[in-house]
């Protein structure tokens, strides 16, 4: 089914990706980042130049301004991810767009926005959020981070961990506790940068996949952060900020599960139309033409999902449930499709020098991160029963 959501400008700004695509995200690159554990500067930098990112950062502060019509951020998420190479640059890039600077460009005091938000979209700066901790994730009123007001600003103690870019990051929005108890004027969000004395950016995880994007835990040891990297310059702001931006992220995973979806039934039909077996291609077996219709059908559907969400999103109605929906459904349609994309290939399917198997390893993150999915259901069954 064809998609309609995309005008002359979002083609043309295809045409631009597909280039950059081509350009710098080699097979090559990717292996160099998979080594690495990280996705280099230079990467970063050139998507910048290239205007694939700093798409959320308003234009007076050199930015795309296009915080709100997801469908550009859509577009570098469906190309980078169909090449078969570009899932960590994707991962990179997300964090920057989605997570890092919306809450500076939504949130933050004019001297916050013009300090950090220049240079996020050029990707001199890069950003990370950091809310999970070691002893709690999804009961993020459980954390311990706690920032003690002083003279002139703040004393940070604490540690997060899993926090995505967080080894490459020169500056990590930070969900910390500025009050007692848990209540959600309890809770601020700070800035804290590289450099400061006591902040450590730990070590970088290993995980089962997305090996070349950073995963880190960090810790802060009496880090001294000054009141003007408060962000909204108001104590006891922080829950309801990452309240506001969670759709957002919910949204952005939505549109990520879609593009892996799309891509896996490319991979997948490209595969069982050139391997043969019994004397024919696998895609001519019954099983298998069944199953890629399930799988056409399945992505179809995603997409016509995803895109009302993305206009709702546009429009400043995608609601916390709506974004929920979203979020747990596209990755649980986005599993199934990796896993039968995955047996159709066969023992191939299994090694990853091939983009299915990669896809496979890299997805299962999406039905734990951006909230769980079981307690995406919890707040879908909030919404539609009424209770709590
Ligand atoms: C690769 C990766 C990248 C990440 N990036 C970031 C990042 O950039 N920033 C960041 O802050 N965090 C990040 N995270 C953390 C992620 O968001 C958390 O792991 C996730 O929210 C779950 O928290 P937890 O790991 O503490 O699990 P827990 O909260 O301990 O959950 C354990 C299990 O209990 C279930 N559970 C918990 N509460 C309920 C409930 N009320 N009802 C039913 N079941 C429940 C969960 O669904 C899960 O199955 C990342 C994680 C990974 C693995």
């Amino acid at each position: 089914m064809e998609r309609d959501i995309y005008e002359e400008i979002h083609n043309d700004f295809r045409e631009l990706v597909k280039e950059f695509v081509k350009r710098y995200v080699t097979q090559e690159k990717m292996l160099e980042w998979d080594e690495a554990g990280e996705v280099d500067r230079a990467t970063m930098l050139a998507a910048a130049e290239q205007g694939l990112v700093g798409l959320s950062v308003p234009e007076e502060f050199g930015g795309a301004g296009m915080l709100e019509d997801y469908r550009f951020r859509s577009i570098v998420n469906e190309e980078l991810i169909r090449s078969g190479t570009g899932a960590a640059l994707a991962g990179a890039l997300g964090i920057q767009d989605d997570l890092a600077v919306p809450y500076i460009a939504r949130f933050g005091t004019d001297a916050q926005k013009q300090k950090w938000l220049p240079k996020m979209a050029t990707c001199e700066v890069l950003g990370a959020l950091a809310m999970t901790e070691p002893g709690t994730g999804s009961d993020l009123r459980g954390v311990a981070t706690t920032a003690k007001k002083t003279d002139g600003g703040y004393i940070v103690n604490g540690a997060k961990t899993f926090i995505s870019s967080g080894k490459t990051a020169d500056m990590v929005v930070t969900f910390v506790k500025t009050g007692e108890g848990n209540r959600p004027d309890a809770f601020s969000l700070v800035i804290i940068e590289d450099g400061m004395e006591g902040f450590d950016h730990g070590r970088k995880l290993q995980k089962m996949g997305a090996h070349g994007h950073d995963t880190a835990e960090l810790s802060f040891s009496d880090v001294f952060v000054p009141d003007e990297n408060l962000i909204g310059g108001v104590e006891g702001h922080g829950f309801v900020q990452l309240m506001e931006n969670l759709p957002l992220e919910r949204l952005s995973i939505g549109v990520v599960a879609a593009a892996i979806s799309e891509a896996a039934l490319e991979w997948t039909l490209d595969y069982t139309k050139s391997r043969e077996a019994f004397g024919k291609p696998v895609a001519d077996f019954q099983n298998s033409r069944f199953r890629l219709a399930e799988m056409a059908t399945t992505v179809d559907v995603m997409w016509a999902y995803v895109d009302r969400a993305m206009r709702l999103f546009e429009q400043g109605e995608l609601s916390a449930d709506e974004a929920a929906k979203v979020k747990f459904w596209c990755t649980e349609r986005e599993w199934e499709i990796l896993d039968q994309g995955v047996q159709l290939h066969g023992g191939y399917g299994y090694i990853t020098e091939y983009p299915i198997a990669r896809a496979f390893l890299d997805a299962r993150v999406h039905r734990i991160y951006g909230g769980t999915n079981e307690v995406m259901r919890e707040i879908v069954a909030r919404a539609v029963t009424g209770r709590k």
